[in-house]
């Protein structure tokens, strides 16, 4: 049984705790930052016994020296960048098993396509997918290391995975994403209806993640993109879409 915390960091990323109450013990996604995390995993009485990278970029390890530093923790990360994660002891791709002290565990999948070694962490049993900035609610990371096709198998790997997983991305991008969508697909009427429920969720600054993958398989533009060429020129043109 995971217990999943958010901790919301920085302008818009998410740290997520996955905790688990028989052993006291949690795990990290993603720290961008370390001393909120040390915070709440004190706070629920939880020993911090890992860190799981997606990928390199600073605003997701940025806290991985100072929370093993405080607590001896293990960091897992993805093997193809594993030079450029902050103190990593494991390195996991495609095929992996991560598996916590409570007897939880992730299959690895690798997603390359926002950096070249970006890997997912799947829960299947309890249907969670940690994608870091691989897919966003209605949108998917910019391609910085990447091309348009990895990134589109990349996508399709994650679409595959069953409707209802929850899906936990690492930044709260929804409405901007959803303000792109609109002009892609403005009859959809579960995409209007959803962007109604994410501006009223905002305006409550409440967040929109975890979102269901079956609904964003329904409304997010880059899963509806019926070849790579249109995956291609709609996130080229997201990138300088101003909304
Ligand atoms: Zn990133």
């Amino acid at each position: 049984m995971l217990d999943v915390v958010q901790i919301p960091v920085l302008n818009d990323n998410y740290v997520y705790l996955l905790g688990h109450e028989g052993t006291k013990t949690c795990a990290v996604v993603d720290p961008a930052v370390a001393e909120p995390v040390l915070a709440a995993a004190k706070e629920r009485g939880w020993r911090i016994t890992h860190i799981l990278n997606t990928h390199w970029h600073g605003d997701h390890t940025g806290g991985n020296e100072a929370i093993k530093q405080a607590t001896g923790c293990t960091i897992i990360g993805p093997r193809a960048e594993q030079a450029k994660i902050p103190a990593i002891d494991t390195a996991v791709g495609e095929g992996d098993v991560v598996t916590l002290p409570g007897g939880d565990f992730a299959h690895v999948l690798d997603v390359p396509g926002h950096t070249a070694g970006h890997i997912a962490y799947h829960f299947e049993t309890q249907g969670l997918l940690f994608c870091g900035d691989t897919l966003f609610a209605m949108g998917c990371g910019r391609l910085f290391e990447g091309t348009a096709e990895q990134m589109w198998v990349s996508l399709h790997k994650l679409a595959h995975l069953p409707d209802n997983t929850e899906v936990y991305c690492a930044h709260e991008y929804t409405e901007a994403n959803g303000r792109f969508a609109l002009t892609v697909d403005p009859g959809n009427d579960m995409l209007v209806d959803r962007m109604d429920e994410v501006h009223r969720n905002r305006a409550q600054g409440f967040p929109t993640v975890p979102f269901l993958l079956g609904v964003d398989k329904a409304t997010n533009p880059f899963l509806t993109a019926g070849t790579v060429e249109e995956f291609a020129r709609r996130r080229a043109a997201k990138d300088v879409f101003k909304g």
